[in-house]
C-alpha cells in the first residue's frame, strides 16, 4: 500500500527536522503569509487533482517543514506546548489510523482502558482512590475519585465550573441559572476561566477576584472578607479557583489553606492546574502542590510538560458522584454502565464532548517509552535551568525579573517603555532567531520566557540577552525619534 512508503518519506522528513531543530541550525519560525503557503505547497491543485502521494507527497512534506514552527528548538521559549516525545507522536498516529473513540468500551476497549489508566496514574499522583476498572460487587457507593480525558485545559476548566454549579444548585441543570451566580478567582488567572463563566451563562462580568500579593499569589488571610463582601451582596460563590501554577509568571497559589478555608465555608475548590500539576511526577517538587488533595477538582493538562503532543487533559475530581452527576444532568444515573452489559465503563456521559479520540494514547506512549523517572527528569531539568536564568538576567545590568520563578515560567524585562519590551519581541520573532511573548503582569509588560525544549541551556539565555541588549540599542533610536 502506498501508505507505507509515504509513511516512510514522513518518517524521513521527521528524522531530519528533530536534528535541526536540536542543534538549532534553523530559524526557530518562519512566518510566511497564508497567500504565500497555499501557493508554494500548491494545496488548490491538489485539492482539485488529487494526487498527494509518493514523490509529490514527498516534495510536499519538504516544502510544508519550511514552515513549522519548531518547539524542540534551543530558541523556542514561546508558548506553554510540549515539544512533544518522538514516541507519544506515535500514539497519535495510531490511534488516528484506527480511529477508534475512547468514550464507548466498545468502540475500543483499548483507548477506553488507557484512559482510565492515565486518569487514575493522575489520581494517584494527587492521592485520590483511583476508579475501579470493573463494576465492584458492593456497587458504586464507595468513596474513590474519578476523571476523564478531554480536549485542554480550557475544557477541564469549563467541564470543573459546570460540576461546581451542579453540586451547588442541582435544579439549574434543567431550569437554568439563578441570577445571583459567582465564581471566586485569583485576580491573576487564566482566561479561559472568564470565557468558562460566559459561556455558562454566569456572565464574565460576574466573577469576583480574590487579592493577591505582589508575585500574583491569592492572600488566603483575604478570602474571608471577599467572601463576606460576595455574601453580603446577596450572590452564591459555587466555585473558589487556585492557581498551580499561573500562566502569567508560573506562580502557585498557597493550595493548604486555601482548601482549608474552602472546606470551613462549604465551598468547591477547583485547582487549575494545567501547567503546573505536572510537578506532582518530581519527589523534588511536588512540595509546590501541597494540599492539592484537600481540593474537590483539578485541571491537569499532559499536553504542557509530559511531553505529549496537544490535546490531552484530565479533570479530576475527588469524589466520582460530583463527576457523574454534575455533567450528566443530575441524573439518577445507574452510574455509567447504564443497561449495558460489558467488561469496562463508558465515559461519554461525563464529557462536554460526546465523540472523543483516544487522547491516553499520546500519554501511554510517551511513559511507556521513558517511565515515570523520564518524566520526572525532564520537568526537574527545565525548572533547574529556568532558575539558573533567574539568576543569571537578574544579575544583568539594566534586566529585572517580574517575580523569582516556581516553575518553568520566566518574565523579565529591560529598562525602558512597555513599547520598547514589545517592539524586542516582535523583532525577535519576525526574524526567526528566538520565539519568545510578553504578558502584562502588575500593570507593566514583561518578556516572557517558557523553558520548554530539552535543547535550550543556559548559554541559549545569555545569547538571548546579548540580542536584547542589541536590540534595545537600535529601537531606542527609532522610539525616541
Ligand atoms: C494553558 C492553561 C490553560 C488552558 O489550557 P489549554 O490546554 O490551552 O486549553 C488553563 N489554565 C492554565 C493555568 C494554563 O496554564
Amino acid at each position: 500500500m502506498a501508505f507505507k512508503t509515504d509513511i516512510q518519506s514522513a518518517s524521513d522528513i521527521l528524522e531530519r527536522f528533530y536534528r535541526e531543530s536540536k542543534t538549532g541550525s534553523t530559524p526557530v519560525l518562519n512566518q510566511e503569509k497564508p497567500e504565500e503557503i497555499i501557493r508554494n505547497l500548491g494545496l488548490e491543485t491538489f485539492v482539485q487533482q488529487g494526487g498527494l502521494t509518493g514523490p509529490a507527497l514527498k516534495k510536499f512534506l519538504e516544502i510544508y517543514f519550511t514552515y513549522v514552527t519548531r518547539l524542540h528548538h534551543p530558541n523556542y521559549l514561546g508558548h506553554q506546548c510540549a515539544p512533544p516525545h518522538p514516541s507519544s507522536s506515535l500514539g497519535t498516529l495510531v490511534n488516528g489510523f484506527v480511529n477508534n473513540v475512547s468514550s464507548i468500551y466498545e468502540m475500543s476497549p483499548v483507548s477506553a482502558t488507557f484512559e482510565q489508566f492515565v486518569v487514575n496514574w493522575m489520581l494517584e499522583k494527587i492521592g485520590w482512590e483511583p476508579m475501579p476498572y470493573s463494576k465492584p460487587s458492593s456497587g458504586f457507593d464507595g468513596q474513590h475519585a474519578a476523571g476523564v480525558l478531554v480536549n485542554g485545559g480550557s475544557m477541564a476548566n469549563l467541564t470543573a465550573l459546570v460540576i461546581a454549579r451542579t453540586h451547588k444548585i442541582p435544579e439549574v441543570w434543567n431550569s437554568g441559572n439563578t441570577d445571583n451566580l459567582t465564581v471566586l478567582l485569583p485576580a491573576e488567572s487564566h482566561y479561559s476561566l472568564t470565557k468558562a463563566a460566559g459561556i455558562l451563562g454566569v456572565g464574565a462580568k460576574s466573577v469576583h477576584y480574590m487579592e493577591v500579593d505582589a508575585k500574583g499569589r491569592v492572600r488566603p488571610d483575604k478570602m474571608d472578607e471577599t467572601l463576606k463582601e460576595v455574601l453580603s451582596k446577596g450572590l452564591i460563590p459555587f466555585a473558589v479557583v487556585a492557581n498551580a501554577c499561573s500562566t502569567s509568571v508560573g506562580i502557585y497559589d498557597p493550595l493548604d489553606e486555601m482548601a482549608a478555608f474552602c472546606t470551613a465555608n462549604e465551598l468547591w475548590l477547583h485547582v487549575d492546574g494545567a501547567h503546573g500539576a505536572s510537578a506532582l511526577v518530581s519527589p523534588r517538587y511536588r512540595g509546590l502542590l501541597k494540599g492539592i488533595e484537600n481540593a474537590n477538582s483539578v485541571s491537569w493538562d499532559a499536553h504542557k510538560m509530559l511531553q505529549v503532543p496537544s490535546l490531552c487533559a484530565g479533570l479530576l475530581v475527588k469524589d466520582h458522584k460530583h463527576l457523574n452527576h454534575g455533567i450528566g444532568g443530575y441524573q439518577n444515573a445507574s452510574y455509567i454502565f447504564h443497561e449495558k452489559d460489558q467488561p469496562g465503563f463508558d465515559s461519554i456521559h461525563n464529557t462536554i464532548e460526546t465523540t472523543k479520540s483516544g487522547l491516553a494514547e499520546k500519554m501511554i506512549f510517551v511513559m511507556g517509552a521513558i517511565g515515570e523517572k523520564g518524566l520526572s527528569d525532564y520537568l526537574e531539568r527545565q525548572h533547574q535551568l529556568t532558575y539558573a536564568a533567574f539568576e543569571y538576567i537578574n544579575g544583568c545590568e539594566d534586566f529585572e525579573c517580574a517575580v523569582s520563578p516556581e516553575s518553568n515560567i520566566l518574565c523579565f524585562r529591560i529598562v525602558g517603555s512597555d513599547e520598547l519590551q514589545l517592539q524586542i519581541r516582535n523583532h525577535l520573532t519576525a526574524s526567526g532567531l528566538f520565539y519568545i511573548t510578553t504578558v502584562v503582569f502588575n500593570g507593566r509588560r514583561y518578556l516572557r520566557l517558557v523553558f520548554m525544549s530539552h535543547n535550550t541551556t543556559l548559554s541559549t539565555v545569555k545569547n538571548l540577552v546579548t540580542e536584547v541588549v542589541r536590540l534595545k540599542e537600535s529601537l531606542s533610536e527609532i522610539l525616541k525619534n
